[in-house]
């Protein structure tokens, strides 16, 4: 089948690759011709695992290419992906601009009946509202079919995610529609059927309430975090008991330094915005957003009391930089916020992470970039991990600490044993673990 993608950034770019992968034969367009005449050449905008080996072997087989004009439609092409950005306004609700856009072109540049899916996230009852809006469009001889079909794809794990999805959403009125997509999707549930049809405005649903789930455990675990430290519990092992209940289950329970990406801070304000523009107060998901908010600025806290709120010239090394491991997307990462808030307070940042280190530098020229995490931590006062990346997992605390002119491990992702840690010299400072540490201040 033929299909075009609209947009080839991480959702657009990994679907349309994926598409292409299992014979369908795929264009991908997008309004940034620099991007796509790189992508031309099958150098991607983006890191992202195995994809690039993707894009190489379906750009030489002839079933994926890339352009930027709408005006070359292919008129045989009558399934179109909506895969553009969905921004926040300033208010917090969801930003439909550039899903208008693309969806006005698509119609604007093509003849006969289309089927239109929106992978972009978009609040429930958006589907309503374009329909509305591209009434002009059709007529006798032409309908525009439009579905819903979020995307629950996760960065760094994109391509996997793709090729064996957990469930495939799509919501329609239009059983043409849906069986149109259930054919086409048909090559990634040979296994077991994955497809689960609904109306429009319940599949729009769903994407948020599930980004606000995970968010929400996440918030849970942060404020349980604050309360463990000071009654002496360790989270870890909370989470070790809470998890081996079924009913709860071990993923998304864990304590850091808040959660942050393209995604979720995004989909939750603007679940926040829908519940309130309906009348419908947000309680539970104002808490969680503002539970995150604070975990944020929680471990420049721990950093000020460890060196008695005298930060002014202190070397902090920040061991990863993206909003997780294995991407290089940099979008409301914590450790943005916690640069801004370390230099604020006059200290020298280096940092080291393996892939996005060019982006933050550009947002905050005078931190200092470096080539491992050794360099980083160099004639360091305290280290802390911010991303947790595998590669730290390996880390050698003895040259680490041979490094370092201080002796303070903050790790903003629990992902060491503190008592291990200890044992090379250092003051651990994990994340919800109540215990005495051995700094002059207690940080409880
Ligand atoms: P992105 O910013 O990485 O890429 C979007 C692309 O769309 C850009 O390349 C941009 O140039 C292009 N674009 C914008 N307007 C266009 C237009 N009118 N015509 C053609 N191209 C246009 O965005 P993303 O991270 O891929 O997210 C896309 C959507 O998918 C968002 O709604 C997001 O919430 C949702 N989503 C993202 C993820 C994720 O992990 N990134 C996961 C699930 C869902």
């Amino acid at each position: 089948m033929k299909i075009t993608v609209v947009g080839t950034g991480y959702v657009g770019l990994v679907t349309g690759a994926c598409f292409a992968e299992v014979g369908h034969v795929v264009t991908c367009i997008d309004i940034d011709s620099k991007k796509v005449a790189l992508l031309k050449v099958g150098v991607l905008p983006f890191y992202e695992p195995g994809l690039d080996t993707l894009v190489e072997r379906n750009l030489l087989d002839g079933r994926l290419k890339f352009q930027d004009d709408f005006l070359l439609l292919d008129e045989e092409c009558k399934v179109f992906f909506i895969a553009v950005p969905t921004p926040s306004m300033p208010d917090g609700s969801c930003n439909l601009n550039y899903v208008i856009n693309a969806l006005q072109s698509i119609c604007e540049n093509t003849k006969g009946s289309i089927i239109v899916v929106i992978k972009s996230t978009t609040p429930a009852g958006t589907i309503f509202k374009l329909e509305q809006l591209i009434q002009g469009y059709s007529f006798q001889e032409r309908t525009i079919d439009l579905v819903s079909n979020p995307e629950f794809l996760k960065e760094g794990s994109a391509v996997s995610d793709c090729m064996k999805p957990d469930r495939i959403i799509v919501g329609s009125n239009s059983k043409y529609a849906l069986s149109e997509l259930r054919s086409l999707y048909a090559p990634f549930t040979l296994n077991h059927d994955r497809i689960l049809e609904m109306d429009a405005a319940s599949s729009e649903m769903t994407k948020y309430a599930s980004n606000a789930m995970l968010a929400t455990r996440i918030s849970f675990m942060n404020e349980l975090a604050k309360t463990c430290e000071k009654v002496g519990a360790n989270i870890h092992s909370v989470r070790i008991g809470m998890g081996s209940d079924s009913r709860i289950g071990y993923h998304f329970l864990y304590a850091g330094i808040g959660w942050g990406g393209s995604c979720f801070p995004k989909d939750i304000r603007a679940l926040m915005d829908l519940s309130k523009s309906h009348d419908c107060p947000a309680t539970i998901l104002e808490a969680v957003y503002n539970v995150n908010q604070k975990q944020k600025g929680l471990l420049v806290e721990k950093i000020q009391r460890y060196f008695d709120f005298d930060l002014q010239n202190k070397v902090v090394a920040l061991w990863g930089l993206s909003f997780k491991p294995d991407t290089d997307d940099i979008r409301e990462a914590p450790s943005l916020a916690i640069i801004e808030a370390l230099l604020k307070l006059g200290a020298h940042v280096r940092v080291y992470d393996p892939i996005c280190m060019g982006s933050v530098k550009e947002l905050y020229p005078t931190i200092e970039v470096c080539q491992d995490p050794y360099h980083a931590s160099q004639q360091a006062d305290c280290t802390a991990l911010i991303t947790e990346w595998k590669l730290f997992r390996s880390t050698d605390f003895k040259k680490l600490k041979m490094n370092m002119q201080g002796k303070a491990f903050f790790d903003g992702r629990n992902q060491f044993n503190p008592q291990m840690v200890e044992s090379f010299g250092f003051d651990y400072i994990g994340i919800g673990q109540g215990r005495v540490i051995s700094c002059e201040d207690s940080l409880v």
